[in-house]
């Protein structure tokens, strides 16, 4: 079966802008199972030729920015179980929050690769972002704009090594 990338992060990081532009045309495959997945949606992804199934994750939404319920975490490591590789999404343009953090604490503790994306990079307005981003120690952030389709060669490059 295809090899699975899962995308985490704090709301309104771009995680669904990334997903749909990860899937684009092929959207209408993705498969809600209501229920069952209530806070994942998965897609057929294709990156350069690069063909995976990608999970969109709303774990860590409406909640208390200062805490993560156990409930919400459970969902979201039973979801990274089958992934190959973890997209932790940041915004570069606000930089590092606490929820940030928290997550990046709980992602070291997981038994998956992370690829860190600082998303909103276009144009110059992510840089400060970035190096919030290289000062997690996670590896070297890919800047990328999922709205405007910039960096996917990079984010192309830092997924092959783990597919
Ligand atoms: P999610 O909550 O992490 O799934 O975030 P969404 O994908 O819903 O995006 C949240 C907001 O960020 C939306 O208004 C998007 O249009 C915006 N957004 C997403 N990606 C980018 C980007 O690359 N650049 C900019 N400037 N805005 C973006
Ligand atoms: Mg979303």
């Amino acid at each position: 079966s295809r090899p699975q990338v899962i995308i985490i992060g704090r709301p309104n990081v771009g995680k669904s802008t990334l997903f749909n532009r990860l899937v684009g045309k092929k959207l209408a495959l993705v498969d809600d199972q209501p229920g069952v997945t209530r806070d994942r949606r998965f897609g057929e992804a294709t990156l350069l030729g690069l063909e995976f199934t990608i999970v969109d994750t709303a774990g860590w939404e409406d909640e208390d920015p200062d805490t993560l319920p156990g409930r919400m975490r459970a969902q979201t490591e039973v979801s990274l179980q089958g992934a190959d590789v973890a997209l932790f999404v940041i915004d570069a343009r606000v930089g590092l929050t606490p929820l940030d953090e928290e997550i990046a604490r709980w992602l070291r503790g997981q038994d998956v690769p992370v690829v860190v994306v600082a998303n909103k990079a276009e144009g110059r307005a992510g840089e400060a972002g970035m190096m919030e981003a290289y000062a997690l120690g996670m590896g070297d952030p890919v800047a990328l704009s999922a709205e405007h389709g910039e960096g996917m060669g990079d984010l192309f490059e830092a997924l092959l090594p783990h597919l």
